[in-house]
């Protein structure tokens, strides 16, 4: 998938708390957020504590072009959290860019959120009902002042009230004037892991090193900074990290695990390690199992870049299919593509996607994508090939047929514009223009995340979900209840 195609990620999120007064955390954060960059492209932020007081930067656009050295620079202090954000819950505006920031009479909290709220609109208005004041049109504004209202009871009081308040999916970090919390919501739907960094002294200070602990997204930013992995907070797990300690406890009753299940498929980086399971590997495997739910005579395969190659590899190997790099991507086009109109977006797929034709010329051509939304991304692609001289087009999409909308932090369309929404897969394999069209199954894809097999009952909303994921874009079956059917 690309640009406008795709399912946006909504946010990534960094935070790190140094055990040394002197090292400063922000320069830390800055990286850490460059390795979330796949996140969230439209908005960026980092707010660092010193002295008790909580200074923030923030952004529209990259980590590189909200951020200088300079500005870096001046965020001093030993702790600091950083956001990329792309927008589902509220426009894409600078009031709406994180952190959030609340300055009040006992202190400051500065708090990063990745996720949705599914019960935002309902806590906002109550809490407007008791003056609350709002400045954006952000979920994660609720959240802050929230905690903010709540603080007079210490910040862990403070937490867990919010936390019985709020409904939805949240990887959360706060920084207060003495703490860094990371609080992941009780069926961990979004993924948050803790490290931790070991880095030498600052010259002329003693030869030792100092100890510091990093929340973060994914785990391929916490070895962005040098860092070693440590585990992933657990779903409905709070952890306050000070000068004094590292606290965990649990906030929730045992509620089933559902980790979003296309974290996997698309939107986490192929070096990261998401809840004890590697990404790369599960989307080999995930290619595995499709090559041997539907295979084809072919003489290529080729895989979409940057999700669909891991899946190709896993496809060539598991029928015997040759595979090449037949398709380029063009790593420069980016946010200016997102384009409104079809028309635009029909180009902007042109201009992101190439075909190398002596790679494909007067073959049998399979093609591994990560998923079809739209459907736009597809249609190029296969008149691309065949422009270039492909004898056959064949798509593979190694997740089950997009068909409902994601109300924990994905952007996806109405349900009207999801194209397996509306089509068989014959319609769509003939809307696209291919030679055949197959999706992996919700088995295949459970398989492919070493999981148990989702539970019978389809059409019910709201299920418990016990296999250990999410899979309602999928299925419409969501782990928690979830607003009406507004798509
Ligand atoms: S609905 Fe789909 S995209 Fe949203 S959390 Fe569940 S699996 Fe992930």
């Amino acid at each position: 998938m690309s640009g406008a195609d795709a399912l946006h990620e909504a946010c990534g999120v960094f935070g790190v708390f140094s055990a040394n007064e002197d090292r400063e955390a922000a320069p830390l954060v800055y990286y850490g957020l460059f390795s979330l960059q796949h996140r969230g492209q439209e908005s960026a932020g980092i707010a660092a504590l010193r002295d008790k007081s909580i200074e923030c930067r923030k952004g529209m656009g990259l980590v590189g072009e909200v951020f200088t050295p300079e500005s870096i620079v001046q965020l001093r202090g030993q702790a600091a959290i950083g956001h990329v954000r792309y927008s589902t819950s509220g426009s894409s505006s600078i009031e709406n860019a994180q952190p959030f920031v609340s300055r009040f009479k006992l202190g400051s909290i500065a708090v990063a959120h990745n996720g949705t709220l599914t019960n935002a609109d309902v806590v906002r208005e109550l809490l407007e009902d008791s003056g609350v004041g709002f400045t954006s049109s952000s979920d994660s504004e609720v959240i802050v002042n929230l905690i903010a209202k709540n603080y007079k009871k210490g910040i862990e009081r403070a937490l867990t009230d919010t936390i019985k308040f709020i409904k939805g999916s949240y990887a959360l970090l706060v920084l207060t004037d003495e703490a860094l919390v990371g609080a992941r919501d009780p069926n961990g739907i979004r993924p948050l892991c803790l490290g931790k960094l070991s880095l030498p002294g600052k010259p002329g200070k003693p030869d030792w090193l100092d100890t510091g602990w990093i929340l973060a997204s994914e785990s391929c930013a916490i070895d962005a900074v040098g860092g070693e992995f440590v585990r992933d907070i657990e779903p409905g797990e709070v952890i306050i990290i000070n000068k004094e300690q590292v606290l965990s406890f649990t906030f929730s009753e045992k509620t089933p695990r559902a980790v979003c299940a296309f974290e996997y498929v698309y939107f986490a980086r192929p070096d990261s390690v998401l809840d004890g399971l590697d990404v790369y590997a599960a989307r080999v495997r995930a290619g595995e199992l499709l090559g041997r739910e539907s295979a084809v005579a072919a003489d290529l395969v080729i895989g979409v870049p940057d999700s669909g190659v891991p899946a190709a590899i896993g496809y060539g190997r598991a029928t015997g299919t040759a595979y090449g790099l037949g398709i380029v991507k063009s790593k420069y086009v980016g946010r200016t593509f997102i384009a409104p109109e079809q028309a635009d977006r029909e180009r902007a797929v042109s201009v992101k996607h190439n075909v190398i034709r002596s790679e494909v010329e007067g073959k049998r051509v399979v093609v591994i994508d990560d998923s079809i939304v739209r459907g736009t991304t597809s249609r190029r692609l296969v008149s691309i090939l065949r422009k270039a001289g492909a004898r056959e087009v064949h798509i593979r999409i190694c997740s089950p047929p997009v068909r409902f909308p994601c109300y924990f932090g994905i952007d996806t369309p109405h349900r009207k514009d999801l194209i397996s929404n509306l089509n068989s897969v014959d319609e769509l394999c003939a809307s696209l223009g291919a030679d055949s069209l197959a999706f992996i199954s919700v088995e295949g894809l459970l398989e492919s995340l070493n999981a148990a097999p989702a539970p019978a009952g389809k059409g019910r909303k709201n299920n418990s979900n016990s296999c250990g994921y999410c899979l309602g874009c999928f299925t419409g079956e969501y782990p928690i209840p979830v607003p009406g059917e507004d798509h």
